[in-house]
């Protein structure tokens, strides 16, 4: 039976695939092809294998034909289903930073980790059993690694800030870089205002504000015209974005500074982000309302809060 796949092609050999997880339109991954040599950029979960493999069907691309499975990094919705995928492809290797590889060879830490922040019932129903990846497919991909992708280099930086375990993948053909969470995450429901919203995914356990400065000021200098973003697709006004992003890591962090003495942070900087993002939408006429932004943003905001928490109480 054909598995139906929502997907836009993008140009530069590169193809936007929603995964559907949660609700469409919030976790992308990517297929990239040059000559018939094909790669997947983050995965989505486990359930969106036979999505993938339809993808190439439709694409006339043997499953022989991927070479590559790239998640930027070992968060479940961008590497979730790297394990099964892999066993769907007979020639991948598996491209992962040097802090994610073990993770994927056993995940058993990684899903025990994933469990304590979603809880048993929305773990299992998201998520499902992780499938390791044999140790000999999995190549670690450190600072710098430049990938011979069939004729187009990919280069890949290191690039920590929402997790140690992240890179970001720049390509020359698209001028575009492949950016995971590290450039935060943008909804298309919620940029219909003047002015983009974009907001740093804090989620728990490796925030690192200052880091994530860096990271974004060292990326920029390769001046990308567009980013692929996991959460959600593609855009082009980057540079606008990156300061919007920058000022809200720098907001998020005076909130979490400001509720760290008090009984319970984690409810309150929830409230005062979710407070935060609402504020900035109504101002910009985002044409949706209250209740439906909050709907739109509840999951994020509440991974935001845990995240801000954990990094009050570990940094
Ligand atoms: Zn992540």
């Amino acid at each position: 039976m054909e598995v139906e796949v929502k997907y836009s092609s993008i140009g530069f050999g590169i193809t936007c695939i929603d995964t559907q997880l949660h609700r469409p339109n919030m976790v992308a991954c990517y297929l990239i092809e040059q000559d018939g040599v094909a790669g997947f950029i983050d995965t989505g979960v486990g359930n969106n294998v036979p999505m993938l493999m339809s993808l190439l069907k439709k694409k006339g691309l043997a499953p022989e034909s991927v070479a590559y499975v790239m998640p930027t990094h070992v968060h479940l919705d961008h590497a979730g289903g790297a394990g099964r995928l892999m066993q769907e492809l007979p020639n991948a290797n598996l491209l992962i930073h040097p802090r994610g590889a073990r993770h994927m060879i056993d995940p058993s830490r990684l899903q025990a980790g994933s469990l304590a922040v979603y809880g048993e019932k929305l773990y299992k129903k998201i998520f499902g059993e992780l499938v390791p990846v044999p140790p000999h497919r999995v190549v670690e991909v450190s600072d710098g690694y430049e990938l011979d992708f069939n004729g187009r280099t990919l280069t890949f930086f290191d690039t920590p800030g929402h997790a140690r375990h992240h890179y970001c993948i720049y390509d020359p053909l698209s001028k575009g870089l492949f950016t995971g969470d590290t450039f935060g995450a943008s909804y298309g429901e919620l940029n219909r205002g003047r002015t983009p919203f974009i907001f740093p995914p804090t989620t728990p356990v490796q925030f690192d504000p200052i880091a994530w400065k860096s990271t974004l000021e060292r990326l920029m200098t390769l001046q990308p015209q567009r980013i692929f973003v996991t959460h959600f697709g593609m855009h082009e006004n980057v540079e606008m974005l990156t300061k919007l992003l920058e000022q809200s890591i720098e907001e998020y962090v005076a909130i979490a500074e400001d509720l760290k003495d008090t009984e319970n942070p984690a409810a309150k900087i929830r409230d005062a982000i979710m407070g935060l993002s609402l504020n900035i939408l109504l101002d910009s006429d985002c044409g949706i309302g209250s209740d439906q932004i909050k709907s739109l943003l509840h999951m994020d905001m509440e991974l935001n809060a845990q995240g801000l928490a954990h990094w009050l109480a570990t940094r």
